[in-house]
C-alpha cells in the first residue's frame, strides 16, 4: 500500500473518428480541438487534448494523472469521501477512468450535443484505444465483453510488472475497439466495462452503483450474453446488489421480438413504465365506452393490451385488432388466450394481420376505431395513405388517435434532448402539430375533432401524451 501511494500513474484513452468532418468530434465531446484542457478530479488530474485534428481524422486523448499521495492527503476531499480509498484497495486506475469519462465527457456520455444534436444520435466510425488497460481474465475476457456489442477488438499484450511493481502481477493490454456506433453508446460501454475488466473498484459500492449500472447499461446490458458476469464484477460481487440489478434488468430484457421489444421496454422506461400507458389505454377505453360504440377496431393493436380491456366490456360486441406484425399478433393471441375462450366470447373478437397503408374491406362497418401510439411509427410521407384508409374507406362513426406530445420530453431527465422516446418513432409532434394535422383530417373527411391530454399536465409543456377524438358529422349537416 505504501508503494502504491508513492506512485503517480497515467492512463490514456484516445477516441478517434473518421466521420467527415472528423473535427466535429470536438463538438460531440464539448472539448475544443485547439486547446489542452485540464480538470481537477479528486484522485488527480485529467487532461484532454487532440493529437490529431484534421477533417478526415480526428483523435481526442484523455490522459489521467492519478496521484495517490494527493488522494490520501485529501486535497479538499472530506474524510468521509476518503475513507473508502483508505479502507479499500488504495486506487485502481481503471475505475478512475470511468469517473473521468463521466466527469470530463459527461454531456457526451448522456448523448447530448446542443450544436450537433443529429450527429450525437448518429452511428459514426469510432475507435477507442487504451494504453495499459488492466484486465483480469485476459484476452478472452476482453473479447467476451466487447465483441457481443459489435466491436472489432485488437489486443496487444504486455506485462508491466517490473515497470509498475505496485500493480502486482496483473496483465496489462493495449486495446483498440472499433465500431460504427453513437458516441454516447461507446462511452456508456466503456464507463461500465472498464471497471468490470479490472474487477476492482476504488470506492465503496452501494446501491447507487446499481442505479449507475442500470442507467449506463440501458439498451444493451439486458441483452448482453455476459450480463451476469458484468453485473457481479461491476457491483464488486455484492450478492444482494447483484440480485437487485439482475432482477430489474429482466424487466428490460428482450422477450421474444428482439429489436422492437427492446425498444418498447426503453420507451416504457422513459415513460415511467406501465403507468402512462395504462392511463392512455384507460382514457381510450372510457372514450370508446362513452361513445356508445359496439363494433370497434383497434388499429396497430400490438400485443393486444387494449383488446383485452375491450373484451372485458360486454358493450363491445364485435372487436377487430389489426397489426402489421405477425409476431405482435401471436403474442396478442396468447395473452388473450384466444384458443381457450368460451365460444360466446370467442365470437366477439378477431385479430388479423394488415397494414394501415392499404385500403382494407375488413375495416368497414365499425362504430369506432382506436389508433393508440401508432401514427408516430408511420413515415410522414405515407401518413396521407393512412388517413384515407381510416377516414375515407373504413369510415367509422368515431375514432380516437393518441400520440406522444413532444413538448413533454424535456420533463424526462433520462431522455436526452432531441431524442425520441422510441427508436422506431418517425416523428414526435408538439400539441400544435398534432392539432393541425387532426383538424385537417376532420375538415377533409367530414368529422369534428376535439383534443384531450393524457397523463399529468404541466403548465408549460402539457401532458406526456395527447389524444384526438373524431366524431363523424352527420351527412345532412355537412
Ligand atoms: N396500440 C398498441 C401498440 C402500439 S406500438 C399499444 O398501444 O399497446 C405500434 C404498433 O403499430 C406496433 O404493434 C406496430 O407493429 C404497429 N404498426 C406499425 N406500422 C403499422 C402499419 N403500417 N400497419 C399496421 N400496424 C402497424
Amino acid at each position: 500500500m505504501e508503494n502504491d501511494q508513492q506512485e503517480t500513474k497515467t492512463m490514456l484513452l484516445t477516441i478517434t473518428t473518421t466521420h467527415s468532418p472528423a473535427t466535429d468530434l470536438g463538438y460531440l465531446l464539448y472539448k475544443h480541438p485547439d486547446r489542452v484542457q485540464s480538470f481537477e478530479l479528486n484522485f488527480g488530474q485529467a487532461h484532454v487534448f487532440y493529437p490529431e485534428a484534421k477533417p478526415e481524422r480526428c483523435t481526442a486523448a484523455l490522459l489521467l494523472d492519478i496521484n495517490p499521495v494527493g488522494l490520501v492527503r485529501g486535497r479538499g476531499m472530506s474524510t468521509f469521501a476518503l475513507e473508502p480509498y483508505v479502507n479499500d484497495r488504495p486506487y485502481v486506475a481503471s475505475s478512475f477512468m470511468s469517473v473521468a469519462i463521466s466527469q470530463v465527457y459527461g454531456t457526451a456520455l448522456s448523448g447530448i450535443c446542443k450544436t450537433r444534436p443529429e450527429l450525437a444520435q448518429t452511428a459514426i466510425p469510432l475507435e477507442a484505444k487504451f494504453t495499459a488497460l488492466p484486465c483480469r481474465g485476459g484476452e478472452a475476457m476482453l473479447r467476451k465483453l466487447f465483441e457481443p456489442l459489435g466491436y472489432a477488438v485488437t489486443i496487444e499484450c504486455y506485462l508491466l510488472d517490473e515497470t509498475f511493481p505496485a500493480w502486482g502481477e496483473s496483465t496489462y493490454y493495449t486495446v483498440t475497439l472499433c465500431h460504427t456506433i453513437r458516441l454516447t453508446d461507446l462511452l456508456s460501454h466503456l464507463y461500465v466495462l472498464i471497471p468490470v475488466l479490472d474487477d476492482e473498484k476504488h470506492y465503496y459500492v452501494g446501491s447507487d452503483e446499481v442505479e449507475k449500472l442500470l442507467r449506463h447499461g440501458e439498451g444493451w446490458l439486458a441483452s448482453h450474453p455476459a450480463k451476469e458476469l458484468i453485473t457481479a464484477r461491476y457491483l464488486k460481487h455484492q450478492h444482494s446488489l447483484k440480485r437487485e440489478a439482475l432482477a430489474r434488468l429482466v424487466e428490460d430484457s428482450p422477450r421474444i421480438d428482439e429489436e422492437s421489444d427492446e425498444h418498447d421496454a426503453e420507451e416504457a422506461k422513459i415513460e415511467e413504465r406501465v403507468s402512462l400507458h395504462q392511463q392512455r389505454l384507460g382514457a381510450v377505453l372510457s372514450v370508446l365506452k362513452n361513445s356508445g360504440a359496439q363494433r370497434v377496431l383497434d388499429l396497430g393493436c400490438g400485443e393486444g393490451r387494449l383488446l383485452s380491456m375491450l373484451l372485458q366490456e360486454p358493450q363491445f360486441t364485435s372487436i377487430l385488432g389489426i397489426d402489421v406484425s405477425i409476431h405482435a399478433l401471436e403474442i396478442a393471441s396468447e395473452k388473450l388466450r384466444l384458443d381457450r375462450l368460451p365460444p360466446k366470447q370467442r365470437e366477439r373478437i378477431q385479430i388479423a394481420q394488415g397494414s394501415l397503408m392499404y385500403r382494407d374491406a375488413r375495416l368497414k362497418g365499425f362504430d369506432a376505431a382506436a389508433v393508440v401510439e401508432v401514427i408516430e411509427h408511420l413515415d410522414p410521407p405515407r401518413l396521407a395513405a393512412f388517413e384515407r384508409v381510416l377516414f375515407e374507406f373504413a369510415h367509422p362513426t368515431m375514432a380516437v388517435i393518441t400520440t406522444p406530445n413532444a413538448e413533454y420530453n424535456v420533463m424526462w431527465e433520462s431522455l436526452p434532448a432531441g431524442r425520441f422516446r422510441h427508436r422506431d418513432h418517425r416523428f414526435e409532434w408538439t400539441r400544435a402539430e398534432f392539432q393541425t394535422w387532426a383538424s385537417g383530417i376532420a375538415e377533409r373527411f367530414g368529422y369534428q375533432v376535439r383534443f384531450l391530454p393524457i397523463g399529468p399536465e404541466d403548465l408549460q409543456v402539457g401532458s406526456p401524451s395527447q389524444m384526438a377524438i373524431f366524431d363523424i358529422v352527420a351527412t345532412e349537416n355537412v
